[in-house]
């Protein structure tokens, strides 16, 4: 008696059922074939793109959270399997945070156990003599990212250089990357745009607060992968990962940009990859222009970092932080400027006293941010609530 024809069988075997819709591509597979494929795209990005050589050391920047546990998991399998050659070591940065860094801090010490790959912490507090919950307590929940952001990054050189790495790995995906790319879009910020775009990057930074330097390559092998199929893959593979937001003050322009992102993939699922492609064909034609040079490159005076300026950004911040000074170093220091000169523009012309703006003449370059953020964020409301019908029509 012949077979019963499957129902619903995977579009890549046709040997079992399918359980599941690939969000990148809209396959139908089952869930050997889909770890398959997302192992295997990863793969195809690590070779094409040449990010390492056989005997490198390796770190795999470890948070806990989803993205960084499926990349320690996934670089140690296709190291095994593909025999790479890397020494993988996990590295985690521990920004003191209570109640949330602390709980998956615990998730990357199983991660070391069930991976067998060791682990280096390092803390903000041994580091800078602050964690972010004493710089939480003496600057408010407002512009604390921007401090995490900048230690962080020079945190992660400073634990690659006592690991003696060649290379970090991150777990920013797909979707994180075309965040970035509509962000600096929107901000017109070129060099960031490229930055952000390059799968493999050096001496460059991809924060938004600094223009520190290192070293040691970067790279982000999840480029092309989906946050929703690392979600996938984490969810059938069982893996132990920990998955609370960080309970400060979430970036709200990333927010505004996130939303957007999904709703144009809902439309079209190509979408994140699209506008990736479109940050990299951007970047291409940007390349050769003079204005995006980023500045020449010396080191910090005070601790050695890489640093466009006599202090780099992240002792500029302490330095702030120590004389209960915190909104020293905050912010584009030329966008500071380009705002008092805005100021002084609109204080010298009579015929615009009642000018919203008028308000940033004060001196204070803090008050003034604030002032000006509200109204970029209520102009941008403005827009999204007359883009967005629009856009969902299409
Ligand atoms: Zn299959
Ligand atoms: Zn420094």
């Amino acid at each position: 008696m012949p077979d019963k024809p499957l129902r619903n069988p995977c579009n890549l075997c046709h040997a079992v059922r399918a359980i599941l819709k690939r969000p990148k591509t809209g396959q139908q597979l089952c869930k050997e074939c889909f770890f398959h494929v997302f192992e295997t795209e990863i793969h195809n990005t690590i070779v094409d793109n040449k990010l390492f050589r056989s005997g490198d050391r390796v770190a795999i920047g470890a948070s806990g959270g989803k993205d960084s546990t499926v990349l320690a998991y996934v670089m140690k399998l296709l190291n095994d399997r593909y025999s790479y050659g890397l020494d993988l070591v996990l590295l985690s940065i521990d920004e003191g945070i209570t109640g949330y860094r602390d709980d998956s801090l615990e998730t990357v010490k199983r991660n070391r156990d069930q991976y067998r790959i060791p682990l280096l912490i390092i803390s903000y507090k041994d580091l800078y003599g602050w964690s972010m919950d004493d710089i939480v307590k003496e600057i408010g929940r407002k512009n604390n990212c921007t401090f995490c952001g900048v230690f962080r990054r020079q945190a992660l050189d400073r634990g690659a250089i006592m690991l003696n790495v060649d290379h970090i790995v991150t777990g920013h995906n797909a979707d994180d990357i075309a965040e970035t790319v509509l962000m600096n879009i929107l901000r017109g910020d070129l060099p960031r745009l490229q930055r952000c775009t390059s799968i493999i990057t050096n001496d460059t930074s991809d924060d938004s607060s600094g223009l520190e330097t290192s070293k040691i390559l970067r790279s982000k092998p999840f480029k092309y992968t989906y946050e929703k199929e690392i979600v996938m893959y984490a969810y059938f593979k069982k893996l132990d990962y920990f998955s609370t937001e960080c309970i400060y003050s979430p970036n709200a322009y990333r927010g505004h940009a996130r939303v957007f992102l999904k709703d144009l993939e809902a439309i079209r699922r190509t979408s994140i990859v699209d506008i990736i492609h479109s940050g990299e064909a951007l970047s291409a034609s940007v390349q050769a222009n003079e204005s995006t040079k980023l500045p020449t490159m010396s080191t910090c005076t005070r601790c050695g970092y890489i640093s466009s300026n006599e202090l780099c950004k992240a002792c500029l911040l302490l330095e702030g932080l120590n004389k209960g000074l915190p909104q020293l170093g905050i912010g584009h220091s030329s966008k500071i400027r380009r705002m008092h000169e805005a100021a002084h523009a609109l204080q010298a012309t009579p015929s615009s006293p009642a000018s919203p703006l008028a308000s940033l003449s004060t001196a204070d370059g803090a008050a003034a941010r604030d002032e000006r953020g509200k109204l970029v964020t209520h102009i941008r409301d403005l827009n999204r609530l007359e883009t967005m019908p629009t856009l969902q029509a299409v």
